[in-house]
C-alpha cells in the first residue's frame, strides 16, 4: 500500500468515478466523493457508504469547495451526449467553473490535480489515430460544443495554473469507456445496445453505423488514471487513455446481438449533428510515460458488461 492520502473525487458517484473510489479505498486512502447526482447515483457507491475512510458530499462543483486534500481527481461532468446536451449551459459551467474551483482548491492546498478530459477535444478528427499533439476539429457552435469547448477550456485552465502558479497537474484524454454501472438510460452506445438487445428491442443505429469508435473497459481506464496520478511530476499530459481496437458502430451492434443471443434487429436513425466519424487513440505516450496499455479485450469486457445488465434489468 502507498502512503494514505486524502483524495477528492469529483463526480465520484458516476460511472467512472465510482470505480475510481472503489480502487482508492482498496489502496487504503481516505476518499471524499463529491457529486451533485445529475447523472450519478448513490447506488453506484452503495458498497462504500459504510466504509470508515469513505465520505460522500452532495455538492455542485460550479460552487467553491473548502476542504483539505492531497490529491484531486476532477471527473464531475456528464459524459453522455444525451445528458450533456440536455442542459448545455450547465455543462459548460461544470467544465469551466468546476475547473476553476477545483484548481483554486489545488492551489490553496498544494494538492496534485488530475483532469478527466476527453477524446472530444479532437472533435471530428482529420488525423487518425489521434495523437496528443493534434489540435482537433471542433465545431464551437454545434450541439457538442458545450462539452467539447468546456473540456478544451478546462485543459487551458489546467496548463495556465501549472505555468502561472506551479500547480501540479495531470490531464487524461479519455476515449470511449464502458462497463458495469453505466446507467441503463445513460444513452451511450454500449449500454443502449446491450439494454436493447436484452429487451428484444431494435438496436438504434445512428446513421448507417459506419462511424468508428474504440472502446476501453473501465478497469483498464482506472489503472491508467491511477498510473497518471502516480507518475513523476514531469508527466503532466495530456495523455490519451483508451483502447486502440477500433470498430464500426454497426460491427459493435452485430457483436452485441451475437453475444446476447438476441433476436433484435438493427434500426437506422438519423445521425446526430457533429457526430465524429472516426475515433481511435494513439497510446504511444501512455505506453512510454506510464507503462500503461489496456489488458481487457473487447469481447471480455462486453461479456462482463452484459452479465451486469442481465443482473440489473
Ligand atoms: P457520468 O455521467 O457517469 O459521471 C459524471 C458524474 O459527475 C456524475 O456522477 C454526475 O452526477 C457528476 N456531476 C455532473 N455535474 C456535476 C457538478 N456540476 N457537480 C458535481 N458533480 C457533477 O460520466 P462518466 O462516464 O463517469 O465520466 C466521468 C468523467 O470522465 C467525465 O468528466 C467525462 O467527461 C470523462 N470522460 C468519460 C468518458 C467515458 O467514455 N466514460 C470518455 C471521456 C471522458
Ligand atoms: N450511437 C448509436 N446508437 C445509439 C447511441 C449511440 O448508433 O443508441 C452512436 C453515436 O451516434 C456515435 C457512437 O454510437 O457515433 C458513440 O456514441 P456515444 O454516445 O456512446 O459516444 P460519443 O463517442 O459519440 O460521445
Amino acid at each position: 500500500m502507498s502512503a494514505r492520502k486524502k483524495v477528492l473525487v469529483t463526480g465520484g458517484a458516476g460511472f467512472v468515478g465510482s470505480h475510481l473510489c472503489d480502487r482508492l479505498i482498496e489502496d487504503g486512502h481516505d476518499v471524499l466523493c463529491v457529486d451533485n447526482f445529475f447523472t450519478g447515483s448513490r447506488d453506484n457507491i452503495i458498497g462504500l457508504l459504510d466504509k470508515p475512510h469513505f465520505e460522500l458530499m452532495r455538492h455542485d462543483v460550479t460552487f467553491p469547495l473548502y476542504v483539505e486534500v492531497d490529491e484531486i481527481f476532477n471527473l464531475a461532468c456528464p459524459a453522455s451526449p444525451v445528458h450533456y446536451q440536455s442542459d448545455p449551459v450547465q455543462t459548460t459551467k461544470t467544465s469551466v467553473h468546476g475547473a476553476i474551483n477545483m484548481l483554486g482548491l489545488a492551489k490553496r492546498t498544494k494538492a496534485k490535480i488530475l483532469q478527466a478530459s476527453t477524446s472530444e477535444v479532437y472533435g471530428d478528427p482529420e488525423v487518425h489515430p489521434q495523437t496528443e499533439d493534434y489540435r482537433g476539429n471542433v465545431n464551437p457552435i454545434g450541439p457538442r460544443g458545450c462539452y467539447d469547448e468546456g473540456k478544451r477550456c478546462a485543459e487551458t485552465l489546467f496548463f495556465d495554473y501549472h505555468r502561472q502558479y506551479g500547480t501540479n497537474i495531470r490531464v487524461a484524454r479519455i476515449f470511449n469507456t464502458y462497463g458495469p454501472r453505466m446507467h441503463p438510460n445513460d444513452g451511450r452506445v454500449v449500454s443502449n445496445f446491450i439494454v436493447q438487445a436484452l429487451r428484444g428491442k431494435p438496436l438504434t443505429l445512428y446513421g448507417d453505423g459506419g462511424q468508428t469508435r474504440s472502446f476501453c473497459y473501465v478497469s483498464d481506464l482506472i489503472e491508467g488514471l491511477i498510473g497518471l496520478m502516480g507518475a513523476t511530476d514531469e508527466v503532466t499530459g495530456p495523455v490519451n487513455l483508451g483502447n486502440p481496437t477500433e470498430l464500426t458502430i454497426r460491427e459493435l451492434a452485430e457483436k452485441i446481438i451475437d453475444m446476447t443471443g438476441s433476436e433484435s434487429e438493427l434500426e437506422e436513425h438519423p445521425l446526430p449533428g457533429d457526430d465524429p466519424m472516426q475515433r481511435c487513440p494513439d497510446i504511444g505516450l501512455a505506453k512510454s510515460a506510464l507503462g500503461w496499455e489496456p489488458q481487457v479485450a473487447l469481447e471480455d469486457g462486453l461479456e462482463k458488461t452484459i452479465r451486469y445488465f442481465k443482473e440489473t434489468l
